[in-house]
């Protein structure tokens, strides 16, 4: 029997699309860094304040790195960085935050701390019980994030179906099986996003997000900003297949492109 390309299976291009978060009154979010978890989901995170539901913002590493020309003193950058980072939670409606020292680039320089991230991030879930978990999605290209969702997706597969991990999406696009409206909460996004001021003097993060956000209502034409997310249920129930399914892709999409270059006619034999 032949075998057809198409016959591998066909993608959804559709997501399920909401108008708020889903249903879950404990939320922890990890951050690789301070500012990821505003421009991944920040919309979300002032909806489920809205709601009263209870925030625990944790982040990684230390931000040591985010100042490469020098315009901060050493001594205080971190301390500047978690600050930051505690403000825009407060704009957000976060009540809780943690601050882990793991260095930047760990995904890159430090991958011997891989355990210990895994184990601090099991921490986190016996110790605050949530019934939502927000992380980056396993395809990011940034090490620290990729590095990040590993740990978080090797505690989920242990974890109860009755948590739901929602992976959002920082440098690289993700395949979503969720895209949600923020447009009701997009000045609360803004206003966290600006309390960023030592990572908006390198990039203009604003105008940024507000593309990718903007792009994102490709599935939802009656919204105005989107947030996108790739879902998996703890002890890999049903959703997990999704997210797999695009964390495949991805890895596909790496290998296809390196596959169409041995036909591109201007790369040399
Ligand atoms: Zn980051």
């Amino acid at each position: 029997m032949t075998v057809e390309p198409w016959d591998q299976g066909e993608p959804s291009a559709v997501p399920e699309l909401a108008t708020e978060p889903p249903a879950g009154k404990r939320v922890l979010i990890v951050a690789a860094h301070a500012d990821d978890e505003t421009f991944g989901c920040g919309g979300l995170l002032a909806q489920h304040a809205q709601r009263g539901d209870d925030l625990l913002l944790a982040v990684l590493t230390k931000g040591d790195l985010g100042d490469p020309e020098g315009l901060y003193k050493q001594t205080d950058y971190v301390e500047l960085r978690r600050e930051e980072a505690r403000q825009a939670g407060k704009a957000l409606g976060v009540q809780e935050f943690r601050f882990f020292d793991y260095p930047d680039q760990m995904g890159r320089n430090a991958r011997h701390l891989y355990s210990e991230l895994r184990d601090d991030v099991q921490k986190l879930l016996d110790e605050f019980q949530p019934d939502l978990v927000y992380h980056p999605w396993l395809g990011e290209a940034h090490p620290d994030h990729w590095f990040l969702a590993l740990a978080v997706l090797d505690v989920a597969k242990g974890a109860g179906e009755h948590v739901t991990f929602m992976g959002y999406e920082i440098w690289s696009v993700c395949i979503p099986d969720l895209v949600v409206d923020v447009g009701l909460v997009y000045d609360v996004k803004e206003a966290a996003m600006a309390k960023y001021v030592s990572q908006l003097r390198y990039y203009d993060y604003i105008p940024i997000c507000h593309a990718l956000d903007t792009y994102r209502t490709l599935y939802y034409p009656s919204a105005r900003y989107c947030e996108a997310f790739v879902r998996c249920r703890g002890g890999k129930g049903m959703e997990a297949e999704s997210a797999a399914e695009s964390q495949e892709l991805t890895s596909k999409r790496g290998k296809l492109s390196g596959w169409l270059r041995r036909f591109d006619p201007r790369s040399k034999p």
